[in-house]
């Protein structure tokens, strides 16, 4: 009689594991990995979506696929480096990521076989679930071979031949593609898109952090540099204004699919990422476990 108890206490707690265990693996553990080309691209173009991830607990990181040593008006080189440097590790902190630097030059990317191991690496290191990154179709050449890199790795980091020094990922993660305006060959598709108006002014904050680049170099390039307010306190206000993108109507009927029309109604800022379909192809409901915002209705 006790060992009949004995075995069904085993059991119970066998069953118990295996119902947490399973639990754990649908709801937890989600790793998402983000690439841009600059210090400072992930940031603007996914920066909402991964402090919303990060608040839920979920491990993020940024990888900056060239070290931005060409992006300002009067600095460069390993002085200008190792700003950017300092300004990623700072923005970092402000989105609740991890921030690696590539030590690739800006401006000179090229898609050659020694950066796609160096992204292959960074993707099976982090063990990744969600990888996001440029379109390959964009003005900045840097931008395009971003998208061509991981794209090229998209493949490849479940082949244990290639970079054998860091075990294969067991399983192809999804990769996405970040929201752009380019039309040709094909415009942008926002397969899911996220409500970032809660989190919109930390994002804001965090993009503040990157001083060489909102109040510098991009005003400059852009000719608008009289814009930026001298006053510290004034210039994150202004950049709130200066960085808000327009919800576009494909992203406005995304939102409704995804919040329902009600809740998209109300977005006021919102990001979009498109399925690539060289990695693994998510149904609606594994995307829901991956974006698990979109299941947080409240
Ligand atoms: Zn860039």
């Amino acid at each position: 009689m006790k060992s009949t108890y004995s075995y069904l206490t085993i059991l119970f707690l066998v069953l118990l594991f295996t119902i947490n265990h399973g639990y754990a693996q649908t709801n937890t553990g989600i790793r998402i990995i983000m690439i841009g080309a600059h210090p400072d691209d992930c940031d603007q173009d996914g920066g909402g979506t991964a402090i919303l991830f990060a608040k839920m607990g979920y491990a993020v990181k940024f990888v900056s696929v060239t070290n931005g040593d060409a992006g300002h008006q009067t600095m460069k080189g390993k002085e200008l480096a190792k700003r950017r440097f300092a300004e990623a590790q700072e923005a970092g902190k402000r989105f609740g990521v991890t921030y690696d630097v590539l030590d690739n030059h800006d401006g000179q990317l090229l898609p050659t076989l020694d950066v796609r191991l160096q992204i292959i690496k960074k993707i099976r290191e982090w063990n990744a679930d969600v990888v996001i990154a440029p379109r390959p179709n964009d003005y900045h050449p840097d931008h395009r071979y971003t998208g061509v890199l991981v794209q090229d790795a998209a493949y490849m980091v479940a082949v244990p031949n290639v970079a054998p020094e860091t075990p294969a990922l067991k399983k192809n993660p999804v990769f996405l593609y970040y929201q752009d305006g380019f039309k040709r060959p094909n415009p942008f598709r926002p397969d899911v898109a996220i409500d970032i108006s809660n989190v919109y002014a930390q994002k804001v904050h965090a993009l503040d952090a990157h001083v060489s680049q909102m109040y510098e170099w991009l005003p400059w390039i852009g000719h608008y540099l009289q814009q930026v307010p001298q006053d510290k306190n004034a210039r994150e206000a202004w950049l709130s204004q200066h960085e808000t993108v327009q919800i576009t109507p494909e992203v406005r009927t995304s939102l409704e699919k995804w919040y329902g029309k009600e809740r998209a109604g109300q977005v006021q800022y919102a990001e979009a990422f498109e399925v690539c379909e060289y990695g693994a192809q998510p149904t609606d409901e594994d995307l829901k476990k991956l974006f698990p915002m979109l299941a947080k209705q409240e």
